[in-house]
């Protein structure tokens, strides 16, 4: 079966790599020419490291770049897709035209699922002719090497196109969890809300950045602190899928912190601009808090 995925940031050259290592032939498409190098470029990387570990032989991986093929247009590059996996920039109106445009171009029996952190299968599907065929593919960052995909049923998706899509995810060695279409899902709604109260936690002076971090990870077993796990996952984000829940449910307590608000307006997103509640200057190997979080 041919894949398209759509987008290739940090999602999407993910998506591809594990499709493309697990036989697939892969149409990889992006508005930008420089994003798919720069997929391609990490994809590339991203096997290597795979065939140092011995995971993976030279030939498996010269087989998987052979079955990736990158494109700028969406009608070229779903025009024999069986399944299409959106992962696009993380904005409604973006997502809902990206939807319209599969629907007239990918063959009509195509899946269309989306990556999307947040917003409505049910709406995305809505725009579409066959919001039957229309399912969301939650996978998690970094996608090669984590097992979770999250398989959100949208109000009309088919029994039929979940099993098929159950049965896929674990084609790709990865372990599917069907959930409903509701705010945030499973994952960001519990996530997301413990994040927040993580940086009220420092807002409030409850506590400093490696003090709460601390706490939640040998405390709670927990690989990495709310605060950075906050950075690595983009401060713009995580502000996002707050609103999301917040207008979802239209209930106070998914409010976002103004600790978070601010930093966002002030381009400190995190691992991707520097600077977040840690300083990433140096790279992501050492925790450095951030010079304004020094105590
Ligand atoms: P990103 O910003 O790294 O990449 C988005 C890519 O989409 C860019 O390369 C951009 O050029 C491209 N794009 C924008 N408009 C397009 C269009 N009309 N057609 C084709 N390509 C287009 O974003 P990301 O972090 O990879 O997130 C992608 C999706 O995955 C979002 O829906 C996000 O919520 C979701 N997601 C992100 C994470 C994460 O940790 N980053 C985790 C799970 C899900």
């Amino acid at each position: 079966m041919n894949v398209a995925v759509i987008g290739s940031g940090t999602m999407g050259n993910g998506i591809a790599h594990v499709f493309a290592q697990h036989g697939f032939a892969v149409s990889l498409i992006d508005i930008s020419q420089q994003a798919l190098d720069k997929g391609l470029a990490t994809i590339g990387k991203n096997l290597d490291r795979q065939v140092t570990k011995g995971s993976l032989s030279a030939d498996d991986k010269a087989a998987t770049l052979g079955r990736l093929t990158t494109y700028t247009s969406i009608a070229e590059g779903v025009r024999n897709a069986g399944l299409v996996v959106e992962a696009a920039t993380e904005n409604v109106e973006l997502k809902l035209n990206i939807f319209r445009e599969l629907d007239k171009h990918a063959p009509a029996d195509a899946v269309l699922a989306s990556n999307t952190s947040s917003i409505s299968i049910t709406k995305i599907a809505a725009v579409t002719q066959r919001p039957a065929q229309v399912i969301g593919m939650h996978f998690m960052n970094p996608v090669p090497v984590m097992k979770l995909v999250e398989i959100i049923r949208g109000y009309a998706t088919s029994d039929e196109v979940t099993q098929r899509i159950m049965d896929l995810s674990r084609q790709l060695e990865k372990t599917p969890t069907e959930v409903n279409d509701y705010p945030g899902f499973v994952a960001n709604r519990i996530l997301m809300p413990m994040i927040n109260e993580a940086i009220y936690s420092l807002y409030e002076g409850v506590a400093g950045v490696e003090e709460i971090d601390t706490v939640m990870k040998l405390g709670m077993a927990h690989p990495m602190g709310p605060l950075q796990l906050a950075d690595f996952i983009g401060l713009d984000v995580c502000l996002a899928i707050l609103r999301v829940l917040h207008d979802g449910f239209g209930n106070p307590k998914y409010a976002p912190c103004p600790l978070l608000v601010n930093m966002v307006t002030a381009g400190r997103l995190g691992v991707k601009s520097g600077e977040g509640f840690y300083s990433w200057g140096h790279g992501t190997k050492d925790l450095v808090v951030a010079d304004r979080f020094k105590k």
